[in-house]
């Protein structure tokens, strides 16, 4: 890979996103790639308001939520996204926009204004769709933690997968991978489909 690559996972909570965005953060950076691992809400101020309501420490109504998802992701791109991607140097992504269009299904029954809302944000080279079935998530979350957040009921899966499922067929950058397998078979699928990325 020459110049710096724009790479996002997608899913459900529980999907295994942040597993599969640090194993191809280690196997690029182990391969001597120049690579930074990113997420979002970030780690800034606004992403920082963003985890609060997610964990229930406040609430506002769904609209100022994605708008603050928003400017999270404004800021991110400013200050980190487009800087390293400008600089040759490959960024991955935990979660992006499409997460905005698929959780934001949940309260508000208007895609359209939460893709004008992202509208003017950088396209990624290719996004990782995580397939795995909120039964899975779900399980896999009640494994590992001891509070669940906002979205992670079966039933409000089910109706982000829906949208996922739409969005899916709208862009060509994504690849949806099957994500019930295990860790290291995923893995292997997805690097080779980031090493051939022109
Ligand atoms: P996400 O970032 O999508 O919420 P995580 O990567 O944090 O998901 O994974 C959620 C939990 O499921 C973690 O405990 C992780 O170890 C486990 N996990 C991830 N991928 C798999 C997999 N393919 N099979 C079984 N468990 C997995």
């Amino acid at each position: 890979m020459k110049k710096g690559k724009f790479i996002v996972f997608e899913g459900l909570d529980g999907s295994g996103q942040s597993t599969q965005a640090q194993a191809l953060f280690s196997y690029l950076k182990k391969e001597k790639v120049k690579v930074h691992l990113t997420k979002e809400p970030t780690n800034s101020i606004i992403g920082g308001l963003i985890r609060g309501q997610l964990q229930g420490d406040w609430k506002s109504s769904p609209e100022c939520f994605q708008l603050l998802c928003a400017a999270d992701r404004a800021h991110h791109l400013q200050k980190v996204i487009i800087p390293y991607v400008e600089k040759g140097i490959t960024v991955i992504s935990d979660r992006y926009f499409f997460s905005s269009i698929a959780f934001g299904s949940l309260g508000i029954n208007d895609e359209k204004w939460l893709e004008d809302i992202n509208r003017r944000f950088l396209l990624p080279d290719i996004v990782f769709y995580l397939d795995v079935s909120p039964k899975t998530c779900i399980k896999r979350i009640s494994d590992n933690r001891i509070s669940f957040e906002l979205f992670e009921k079966e039933s409000k899966l089910e109706v982000i997968e829906k949208t996922y499922k739409k969005i899916l067929k709208k862009y060509k950058f994504f690849e949806k991978i099957d994500g019930e397998r295990k860790i290291e078979e995923i893995s292997e699928e997805i690097i080779k489909k980031t090493l051939k990325l022109k």
